[in-house]
């Protein structure tokens, strides 16, 4: 399955730096639906959609952000401008009441794909704890 192949991505040693269907994303050879863009991020709307606001938050360039597990020191700029976009991003979307950031990371974090990225969600009530 889909899953399964980026689950195996992931453990082998190159998945730091193996392309992902994002990459097809932010060289818009598939298409999405972009809600903010500039030199260094892209922000588009999940295909599966978990609230009215649902967007995802994703470096243009991966260098080796498969997910925030494999953080390091050069990263920190980056990692800073995502959240603050996401910010951007929320208060874009209206979501003056409220919204909920999710990095998942790994099989224990549902981490589907393996290109860092920041789920936006938003526009109806949230719960506690999470699933
Ligand atoms: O955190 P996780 O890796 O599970 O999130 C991946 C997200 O990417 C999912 O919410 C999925 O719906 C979304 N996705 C997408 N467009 C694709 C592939 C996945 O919006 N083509």
């Amino acid at each position: 399955s889909e899953k399964d192949a980026a689950l195996a991505a992931a453990a082998s040693p190159a998945a730091a730096d193996t392309p992902t269907i994002f990459d097809k994303i932010i060289n818009k050879e598939i298409p999405s639906t972009v809600v903010y863009e500039d030199d260094k991020v892209l922000a588009f709307r999940d295909i599966e959609p978990q609230a009215p606001t649902h967007i995802l938050i994703i470096p243009k360039v991966k260098d080796g952000l498969s997910g925030l597990s494999k953080a390091e020191e050069r990263h920190i700029e980056i990692l800073g401008y995502l959240l603050y976009i996401a910010k951007v991003v929320a208060k874009q979307e209206g979501l003056d009441d409220g919204f909920r950031i999710v990095i998942n990371d790994g099989p224990n974090g549902c981490q589907s794909v393996y290109h860092l990225h920041i789920h936006l969600i938003g526009g109806r009530q949230m719960n506690w704890p999470p699933g």
